[in-house]
C-alpha cells in the first residue's frame, strides 16, 4: 500500500505520497512527479500553490539513503496517520518511480537491492 497525503502536489503535478529513509526510517513526503520533498510533512498545508521554504529535492532529504514507501507502522510512529487521505495499490508507475530514485541516488547497493525486493513484494501483493 501506498500512502497519500496530498492530491495533487503543490506545485500541481501529481500526488504527494509518504516514504521514508531506509537508513534511519526517517518519514518524509515525496512528489515523485516533480521529485519535490518535504522533510517534516506535519508542518505543511498541502494546498495547491502554497509553496515555502521547506521544498527540498528528495535527494537531499534522502540524504544519501535509498527510499521506501512508508508502511502503516511507520507511519504510526512519526505520527502521520491523520495526514493520510487515501491508500494506494503500488502499481507499476509508483514501483517505477521509487526504483527510478533509489537507482539515481540512492548509494548503498545493499539497500537498493533491499528496496527492489520491496518493489517486487509491493508488485506481488498488487497481482
Ligand atoms: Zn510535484
Amino acid at each position: 500500500m501506498i500512502f497519500v497525503i496530498a492530491e495533487p502536489c503543490p506545485l500541481g503535478c501529481y500526488r504527494v505520497v509518504l516514504v521514508k529513509r531506509v537508513t534511519d526510517n526517517h518519514v518524509f513526503a515525496w512528489c515523485s512527479s516533480c521529485g519535490i520533498a518535504w522533510a517534516d510533512p506535519a508542518k505543511e498545508t498541502w494546498q495547491l500553490g502554497d509553496m515555502g521554504q521547506a521544498e527540498l529535492h528528495a535527494c537531499l532529504v534522502a540524504d544519501g539513503s535509498v527510499i521506501e514507501y512508508a508502511t502503516p507502522e511507520d507511519i504510526k510512529r512519526a505520527g502521520l496517520k491523520d495526514l493520510v487521505i487515501a491508500e494506494s495499490a503500488a502499481d507499476s508507475y509508483s514501483c517505477k518511480s521509487i526504483e527510478q530514485f533509489n537507482a539515481t541516488y540512492g548509494c548503498d547497493t545493499k539497500l537498493i537491492e533491499k528496496a527492489r525486493k520491496t518493489s517486487e513484494e509491493l508488485r506481488r501483493e498488487r497481482a
